[in-house]
């Protein structure tokens, strides 16, 4: 096994819970590394820190699985932490299995491995899903370019017998069909669950407007809590298709409506239109994964939110969120107040909330708290 050293400075935070180690923390290694394998991982002064899988091709060269020393990696252990996850069912990092989604739709799951090392332990989580739930299908999502940074190939298909992959899931009492085989992601963004529920007050009676509304879920949840008029926008033609479906499904097709378009020209022209409204939601993919370009992020975030924000009535609502994890939630509200400024309209806040509870938050690990999800009243 592998026995990695930390530099001095980059002890404390390793120490401290943070399950990364980048290669450039590293003061050395002993034994031939292996892309995939585990390695110990060390203190500066020797001092043992935990056990994780290594990958020389990627630049977070060790992530952490376990700090006990005694703990083996294996086929059991596997079996052991899939049981303490709970929901949704695995957070990647929150859930201490770096790298590792899986999402669960009833009794069905869909899993990504996301990195070399937890990719090696794919059939023993296969293993622990069918112990544990006695699942009725396994899909895996591997088809994410990230995975080409670890050097794995993109890929998805079932991991256990087939299965209709449209899924229809219940969520806060509506029905929505996941897409567990093209849909984005997983096929349905588990993680906007409790924010769904938060718009219900201030959508009665009001006319709706929805930016990147993928499968319709918030619109649908407006149009439920008794919106007036609901529009959703979204640039995937497959989008508005499910989400159409989606508004039959819970026959709100009558009032609540998609169309295909790019939100960033759309809500430019409405704005010179004159076009109100009494809410309008924004939930844009996120701008941004790397520090290079988070200036792009927060540029692309001020102009979305300046555009909604003109469209909204004064005295009604943004909703606004943004799931890039390099803008924390403090940069997020300047953004949004800045924007305000641009718009020359006052704002305050009505809400500010992250994602749903089944999605953990590491403190001191800022990518483990990366949805923000804002209402503001509009003067
Ligand atoms: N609100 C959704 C998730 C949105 S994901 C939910 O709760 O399920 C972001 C969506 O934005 C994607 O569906 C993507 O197709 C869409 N999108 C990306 N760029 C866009 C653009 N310029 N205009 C409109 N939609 C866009």
């Amino acid at each position: 096994m592998n026995k990695v050293y930390l530099r001095r400075k980059i002890t404390p935070r390793v120490e401290n819970g943070h399950p990364w180690i980048f290669s450039n923390e590293v003061e050395k290694i002993e034994g031939e590394v292996v892309g995939g394998e585990i390695a110990e991982v060390f203190s500066h002064d020797k001092k043992f820190i935990g056990k994780g899988y290594i990958n020389p091709k990627s630049q977070i060269l060790v992530r952490l699985l376990t700090r006990s020393k005694s703990e083996e990696i294996n086929e059991a252990f596997f079996l052991t932490q899939l049981r303490k996850c709970y929901c949704r069912l695995v957070f990647g990092e929150a859930d201490s299995l770096p790298q590792l989604i899986i999402d669960k739709f009833n009794d069905y799951f869909v899993i990504q491995t996301l990195a070399l090392g937890i990719d090696v332990w794919k059939p023993a989580i296969v293993k622990a899903i069918n112990e544990i739930f006695d699942p009725k299908g396994i899909y895996e999502r591997n088809d994410v370019p990230v995975r080409e940074l670890e050097g794995l190939p993109q890929q998805k298909g079932f991991l256990s017998a087939p299965f209709d992959t449209q899924i229809i899931i219940n969520e806060n009492g509506l029905k929505f069909y996941v897409d567990v085989e093209n849909g984005q992601k997983t096929g349905y963004f588990l993680d906007q669950q409790d924010n769904r529920k938060a718009i219900q007050h201030i959508v009665k009676g009001a006319d709706v407007l929805g930016a990147f509304t993928y499968t319709g879920t918030f619109e649908i949840h407006a149009a439920h809590y008794g919106a007036k008029s609901v529009l959703g926008l979204d640039i995937s033609a497959n989008a508005v298709a499910q989400a159409n479906k989606n508004a039959e499904l819970n026959e709100v097709h009558d009032r609540c409506k998609f169309e295909v378009a790019n939100a960033f020209d759309v809500l430019k022209q409405w704005g010179k239109d004159g076009r109100q409204y009494d809410v309008v939601m924004l939930d844009p993919p996120a701008f941004t994964k790397s520090r290079e370009t988070i200036q792009k992020a927060i540029t692309g975030y001020k102009e979305i939110n300046l555009r909604g924000m003109k469209l909204v009535k004064p005295g009604g609502f943004l909703v606004t969120s943004s799931c890039t994890n390099l803008v924390q939630p403090d940069l997020f509200l300047q953004i949004i107040n800045m924007a305000a400024k641009d718009a020359r309209r006052k704002i305050r806040q009505v809400v500010f909330q992250t994602q749903s509870s089944d999605h953990p938050i590491i403190l001191g690990m800022e990518n483990t708290h990366y949805l923000k999800f804002l209402i503001v009243q509009v003067q």
